[in-house]
Order: structure tokens, then sequence, then C-alpha cells
């Protein structure tokens, strides 16, 4: 019988196994995670979980019996150290040896972290990306503690937005010129830095982090524009890194991500890989996506391909964000775009539409589900219609699916 492992038991690993077996796949499938909880969707670690207002059980993925009932091994607590590509194996850490037929990374990725040299290993410096994490840091969130987030990204910000809800007194640095500037426009940057800046957080753009400082608990920050700030903890919110350590010491090609093609499948012909840790196609380059729409879908394909679906993963990029009750949704990948144009709505509903020449290839909707569901649309049916409708208030948004 043909016995199918996956590695990592997040978004991607849940996805790919449930998959298998939906689609008919009756061989053995086993999968291993290093975590000790089922698993488990990550986005509310840094929004509705951190706030208090959201039950562990709610973050699981599937219930428990889902596993066993559609007879998956799934192994928690395991962290595989090796993978031995010629004996089609892996050696868990503690030595035990287990053949596959066919093997899948989904190992996710890992925070990147402060040195300890400025200061990032003293304890009230927090990263979130596990339960674990957030577990951690969540009753450090105290009403009137002073908390310094470092980075203004998705994940920064999230975390600002509940430290300003429960009352901290909240700053934020962010070293680029201005927040969110590696995935958004300028105008979806002012619009978040007036949000924060309307519930009391401070937005410092342009200025990064020297050195944390304090005598084992961190108690001070200096800035690069010379500022000493008084702090009682931090959040360090500085980007990702793949994790791609398994897939390098196993021989597998890498590049600032595992390097698979359209289909998923990596260097190694028996050897899959999806969702954070995986590069996918988008318009002909190699990149990663780091989103839980991404790592459905590549996952959800590398099942079928394994399977002899012989189909090629095209991406069709989504995101989230939640911030105070601004809901953010974002369609398409805003790759080199060309012009923004805003349209304004109702109740404060605003979206932002990016054109690289004249196609569309991103919007951002502020409070806005409505335009993002036809901005996706659009995009996926590859329309393009003249911005000059998009800005026009007096516009039938759905008319322009028709167009
Ligand atoms: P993961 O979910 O990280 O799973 C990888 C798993 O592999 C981990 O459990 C890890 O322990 C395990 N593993 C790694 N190495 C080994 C090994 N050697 N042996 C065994 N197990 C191993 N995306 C959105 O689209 N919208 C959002 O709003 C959003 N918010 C987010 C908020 C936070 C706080 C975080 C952390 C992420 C957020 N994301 C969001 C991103 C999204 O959660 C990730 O893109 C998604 O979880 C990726 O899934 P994955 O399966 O690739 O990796």
């Amino acid at each position: 019988m043909s016995h199918v492992v996956v590695i990592g038991a997040g978004q991607a690993g849940a996805s790919c196994v449930a998959k298998l077996r939906s689609e008919g796949f009756d061989g053995q499938i086993t999968l291993i995670g290093a975590e000790p909880v089922p698993p488990y969707q990550r986005p509310p670690l840094s929004k509705a979980y951190l706030m208090g207002e959201m039950a562990q059980e709610r973050l699981y993925l599937r219930p428990a019996a889902f596993y066993a009932d559609n007879n998956i091994t799934l192994r928690l607590n395991t962290k595989v150290g090796e993978i031995r590509p010629a004996e089609k194996a892996i050696v868990l850490m503690n030595g035990e040896g287990l053949a596959y037929d066919d093997l899948v990374l989904t190992t996710g990725s890992v925070p990147r972290k402060l040195p300890a040299g400025i200061g990032g290993d003293l304890s009230g410096v927090f990263t979130v990306r596990d339960l674990a994490d957030a577990d951690a840091m969540a009753p450090a969130f105290q009403p009137g503690k002073r908390l310094l987030v470092i980075g203004g990204g998705y994940i920064g910000l999230e975390a600002a937005a509940v430290a300003a809800k429960l009352g901290l007194q909240v700053t934020l640095v962010e070293m680029a010129d201005r927040i969110l500037q590696r995935v958004a426009a300028p105008e979806t940057s002012d619009y978040f830095r007036a949000l924060h800046r309307a519930h009391g957080v401070d937005i410092r753009e342009g200025v990064g982090l020297v050195r944390l400082t304090g005598e084992g608990h961190v108690t001070g920050a200096e800035l690069t524009d010379g500022t000493r700030l008084a702090i009682d903890l931090a959040v360090v919110g500085i980007g990702i890194i793949p994790a791609t350590g398994l897939a390098e010491i196993s021989g597998i090609t890498t590049d600032n991500g595992i390097v698979t093609d359209d289909y998923g499948r990596t260097s190694d012909p028996h050897i899959w890989a999806a969702g954070d840790c995986a590069t996918c196609n988008v318009e002909g380059q190699r990149i990663r996506l780091e989103s839980v729409g991404n790592a459905i879908d590549q996952a959800e394909a590398v099942a079928i391909n394994i399977m002899g679906g012989d189909q090629p993963y095209v991406p069709k990029p989504w995101f989230w964000s939640d911030q105070y009750d601004c809901k953010l949704q974002i369609a398409g990948l805003n790759l080199g775009y060309g012009q923004v144009h805003v349209r304004k709505g109702e109740d404060g509903a605003q979206s932002h539409w990016y054109y690289k020449g004249d196609r569309l290839i991103a919007v951002d909707a502020m409070n806005d589900a409505r335009n993002y569901m036809i901005g996706k649309r659009l995009i996926e049916g590859g329309k393009s219609p003249d911005p000059a409708l998009i800005t026009d208030p007096a516009t039938d948004m759905k008319a322009l699916l028709k167009l």
C-alpha cells in the first residue's frame, strides 16, 4: 500500500492530508507535527485569540476525531530530523525511521528574531508565530503597560491594535519610510497609520531599533533617531524565514524557500512542498506567498498531483487583516504596480485598486467586502475596467463584471 508522509502539521499539512482522502486516496497517510496540538489556524493568534475573544479549541482546523475517522495517523510533538531521499525514508529526532512513497514538506516558516546581542533574549520580548508564543505573550498585555512594537507589517500592526484596545500604551517603530511598505501602496499605509493614530498608537516611521535594554527583563529601547524609550514589553514583527533547514541538509534544492515546479514537486521526484516553506510560480517568477489561501490551495494541488492529477498550481492570491473595527481584504498581488486608484464608499468603506499599465492586478478593500469580491472576480477573470469608472462614485461596480 502506498504511503504518503507529510512533515509539518499546520495549515498546508492539514489541507494536503484532507484533500488526499477527499479525492479518494486509499493508501496510508502519516501527518507529523513538531507542535503538541492538532493543526490550527494562526491568523487569530495576533487578532481575536490574543484579544482573549476566542477559545483554543476554536483555532483547530478540524475536530480531533477527523484524523482517526479518516484513517490518518497524526503524530504530534514529533520532529523530523533528516530525510534520506535515496532510501525514501525519514528519520525522526528520536532516531525512529519511517519509509514513504511520497513525502510532502509543509514545514512553514519561523519568525525572524532580534539577535541576543541587542536584547533579543531579554524576557518580555515576544514574537508571534505559534500558539505557545501567543499564550506566553497574552498575559503580558495588561492595561497601562508600555509596549514597543518593532516592525510595521501586518503582524506588528495587528498586535498593536489588540494592545491599544486592551489599554496598553503602544509605540510602533518602522525602519522603512512607511508602515506596510513591502506589501502595500502609500494610500493603504496612510489609511492604517491614521487608524492607529486615532486609537492612540504612537507610530514612528523611518525609525529603527538600535537595541533593547534591561537586566534580565526588557525595560528600555534605544532608537536610531537617538530617542530612548522606557518600556515594559516588546513585540518583534520583522518578518519570517521559510523553514527550509530540513530540506537543505537532505540535499533538496532551496532558494529563499523550497524550490518547487508548477506541480509542487521539489528537486526530488518523490518529494513535494507547499505553503510558507515553498515557492510557487507567479507570472513566471518563483516567489513565496505567505498566506492561508496559498497554504490551502498549493497543498491541495500537491495532493491532486501525488494522485497523478497532473494539475499545475496557479495561485489566486487573497489575504486579510483585522485591526480595530477595520477588516482589510486583499485580492491579487500588487507586484510591479504602477498606479493606485482610490474608491470611497458609504460608511467608511474604501478600496484601493492597483494597476500595472492598464491591467488591474490587485485590490485592497477596507470594510468593503462587496468591492473586494468584485475586484477578486475581475482579477481572476482577467478584466480591467477603465480606472475612471473605479473612482466615479456613480459607477455601479457590479455592472463592471459584465463588461
Ligand atoms: P505553518 O502553519 O507554520 O505550519 C508548519 C508546521 O510545521 C508548524 O507547526 C511547525 O512546527 C511544523 N514543522 C516545521 N518543521 C518541522 C519538522 N522538522 N518536523 C515536524 N514538524 C515541523 N495569513 C493570512 O492569509 N491572513 C492573515 O490574517 C494571517 N495572519 C497571521 C497571523 C499570525 C500571527 C501568523 C503567525 C500568520 C498569519 N498568516 C496569515 C499567515 C498564515 O498563517 C501562514 O501563511 C500559514 O499558516 C502557512 O501555513 P503552513 O502550513 O505553510 O505553515
